[in-house]
């Protein structure tokens, strides 16, 4: 490779002589001479020079400026002073101003000047790279993320790059010479306190790389805390002799922070933030392992709540969301800190009641949420009431892990669903016997229909005065292939819960409609046929449309028609129940109230609503001793409905002294085995036929 040398001299002779000296390694060297400075400096910016020989006194300069002015210009190029002598103070001013070193005159003849115009050259290269490395490697430092800190052997910091700065709060300078202790203060995140020893000091004394305990704190300079990663290396010279030790550390505050708001998310429910399965699942193992120690109990209560998914269907799935918020707060308010109240999904909550001497304080729970949650939501301007049923299992008796606990905490709640819903119930064995039958009633009932098990019996109402018979009630009867006859309750009740009360009452009201349609025709004088109508039934969007289609297909005048629905039908949505049974009066259907007095409305409350009739709940009927007995509820019911007037209706009748007492206090008409018992179509027709009751008496 050519080698360009720039000579600056006004001396020829000087010129000529180098010329010689390098004269046998033409290849390698091209001389150029100039005798100005300017020239030089001029020559220096059009292109490339390897090398100068500079004698430092030019006609257009002299001495040291000389020097200074060139190597300002290119201080990457080397520059080697041309002086008389071996050693002058000039030449050795200007080696400590940049210059590579000075050649005498005296040995510009010697053979190795070649060699160490080369030897210069590639050293300047050498130095030039290194130099644009530490450079690069500095800029590179401070534009990572990662904070660097190097200390000497004594672990005084020598080093710090711009995330340091940041993530420890000490500049450069300040830090520079300090002890690591006193810049990177690191302590344990859990329990606060430093560690034994700095991992610097561990390195230097170990001589290998370590990283830090996980969870380990930065306490910076303004006292503020950052979560830190870090690794801490040695640092080692060519020969692998240690010079210092290295650390390399990242803020991962955030990292921590979307790490704990990920694991909260995977143990919270979205909607109401409460601990969900998994969690809850955790903290029944932690109880197990106390009440184990400890010898004391907890309990496990189960809640569903009683016809939740008809107000989702109905009022939409917001509002649903909105009243499972609302319970939350209020079953929340209802436990100890101690104790979790965990969402299952859908309107299913359990409730961990931690460690108790007996598990009686859970009943007293209970009766505090079923208290709680009776009074209304108010949501959406919507006045909404629900309440629930509530199973408990408590640990060790009912189950010794939380799948089995919670498996029949949720049997003990089916029985308190059965068991007229709002109350609780405490798991007993036999519970899972039922829960296996309620399965099987369930799988039977769906096919019941087509398989045409379902019938309706009626029973006839009759007005106490004239013995006549003023309409029926339609009962529907499941005379299932092996089972025969099954419970009627029962089994509407498990048609409830699964939905498939629907197309069950939509046959009912279609059935009826054409029973009743089919007596007139026969020349039975018309009467109302009444159909009972579950809550979930009467919700639906539909349910309007479905009992006018009923009507229509049957051709059965609106007029002969009467629902029977419960207080509890009305009280979920008052509003909306107001709207259809305007709806049903203005098509003339009638509505009864049934089982009236076991709700909790007042008739005052009932006022709002369009109804005909008020069936006393035959309980009331049953507590009928005798013609003088006081029998409170049922004269004050009379009274009233006779002020509002509405006709009254007594369920149960099944004696005299009932129909006595009845008559006695007013009341329009009655209903009971005292009459009659609920009878097939055919059986009734006969019975209209005649229109004489004691024949029907007398067939029982
Ligand atoms: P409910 O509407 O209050 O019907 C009266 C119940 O009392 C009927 O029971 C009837 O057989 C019974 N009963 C009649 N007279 C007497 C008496 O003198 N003494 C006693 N102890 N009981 C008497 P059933 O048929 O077992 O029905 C029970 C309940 O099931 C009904 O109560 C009603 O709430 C419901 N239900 C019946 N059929 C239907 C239906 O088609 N759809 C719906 N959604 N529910 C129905
Ligand atoms: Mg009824
Ligand atoms: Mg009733």
């Amino acid at each position: 490779m050519l080698n360009h040398i720039l000579v600056l001299t006004s001396d020829p002779i000087e010129v000529k002589m180098l010329k010689s000296a390098l004269g046998k390694s033409k290849s390698l060297f091209k001389i150029e001479w100039l005798k100005l400075l300017s020239s030089g400096i001029e020559r220096l910016s059009a292109s490339n020079i390897d090398a100068i020989i500079v004698n430092l006194s030019l006609p257009d300069s002299n001495g040291i400026a000389t020097f200074d002015k060139l190597f300002a210009a290119v201080p990457n190029t080397p520059i080697l002073t041309l002086s008389l002598l071996e050693k002058t103070e000039l030449a050795e001013e200007a080696v400590s101003h940049g210059s590579q070193g000075n050649l005498s005159k005296a040995y510009l003849d010697s053979k190795i000047i070649p060699q160490a115009l080369l030897d210069i050259i590639q050293r300047k290269h050498v130095e030039q790279n290194f130099n644009q490395e530490k450079v690069r490697a500095e800029i590179a430092l401070n534009s990572i993320n990662d904070a660097v800190i190097c200390t000497d052997l004594s672990g005084k910091i020598d080093y710090l790059n711009a995330s340091a700065v940041k993530m420890t709060g000490w500049s450069k300078k300040e830090a520079h010479g300090l002890h690591i202790n006193e810049v990177f203060h690191i302590v344990d995140g859990a329990t606060h306190e430093p560690p034994l020893e700095n991992p610097v000091y561990m390195v230097l004394e170990k001589n290998v790389p370590m990283g830090l305990n996980a969870g380990t704190l930065l306490i910076q300079r303004n006292g503020e805390e950052l979560s830190i990663e870090d690794s801490v290396s040695p640092i080692r010279d060519i020969r692998g002799e240690m010079t210092g030790v290295v650390i390399v550390f990242h803020d991962i505050s955030t990292e921590r922070e979307m790490s704990k708001k990920m694991e909260h998310l995977a143990q919270h429910d979205f909607l109401t933030n409460l601990p969900n399965r998994l969690l809850l699942n955790d903290r029944i193992a932690q109880a197990i392992t106390l009440a184990d120690r400890t010898e004391t109990q907890f309990a496990i209560l189960f809640l569903d709540l009683d016809n939740f998914k008809h107000i989702n269907d109905s009022l939409g799935h917001e509002t649903g969301d909105k009243l499972l918020q609302s319970v939350t707060e209020r079953l929340s308010s209802c436990i100890r800190h101690s104790d979790t109240v965990s969402r299952q999904g859908g309107d299913e909550f359990v409730i961990l009641l931690s460690s108790s001497k007996h598990g009686l304080e859970a009943n007293l729970i209970a009766n505090k949420i079923l208290k709680v949650l009776n009074r209304p939501h108010y949501i959406n301007k919507n006045s909404l009431h629900i309440t629930t049923s509530i199973g408990i299992s408590v640990y060790p008796a009912d189950g010794k892990d939380a799948q089995t606990l919670i498996k029949n905490a949720d049997t003990a709640m089916y029985g308190a669903k059965e068991t007229g819903r709002n109350n609780y119930k405490f798991f007993r064995n036999e519970m899972n016997v039922r829960a296996v039958e309620r399965q099987l009633v369930e799988s039977q009932l769906r096919i019941a229909l087509e398989k045409q098990e379902f019938e309706l019996h009626y029973q006839p109402k009759v007005n106490l005065n004239t013995g006549a018979i003023t309409g029926v009630e339609a009962l529907l009867r499941w005379q299932h292939s092996n089972w025969g006859i099954t419970n009627t309750k029962k089994f509407i009740t498990v048609a409830e819960d699964s939905g498939l009360i629907i197309p069950i009452g939509n046959w009912v009201i279609r059935e009826a409609c054409m029973q009743a349609k089919r007596w007139i025709d026969t020349g039975i004088k018309p009467m109302r046929v009444a159909v009972n109508i579950s809550a979930i039934e009467f919700h639906q969007d539909n349910f309007v449309d479905s009992v006018s289609q009923a009507l229509i297909d049957s051709g059965l005048d609106a007029k002969y028609l009467q629902l029977e629905i419960t207080e509890s039908v009305l009280m979920r949505n008052a509003d909306a129940s107001a709207t259809m049974l305007q709806q049903l009066r203005n098509m003339q259907v009638q509505i009864a109230l049934d089982d009236f007095g076991t709700g909790y409305s007042s008739l005052s409350y009932l006022k709002q609503f369009p109804i005909d009739v008020l069936k006393i709940d035959q309980s009331f009927i049953n507590d009928i001793q005798s013609v003088n007995d006081e029998a409170i509820i049922v004269s004050a019911i009379i009274g009233m409905a006779n002020n509002l007037k509405l006709c009254v209706v007594a369920e149960g009748v099944e004696n005299k002294t009932q129909l006595e007492f009845l008559k006695m206090k007013d009341c329009e008409e009655g209903q009971g085995y005292y009459f009659s018992p609920p009878l097939s179509g055919d059986l009734l027709a006969e019975l209209l036929t005649e229109n004489k009751l004691e024949l029907v008496t007398a067939l029982n």
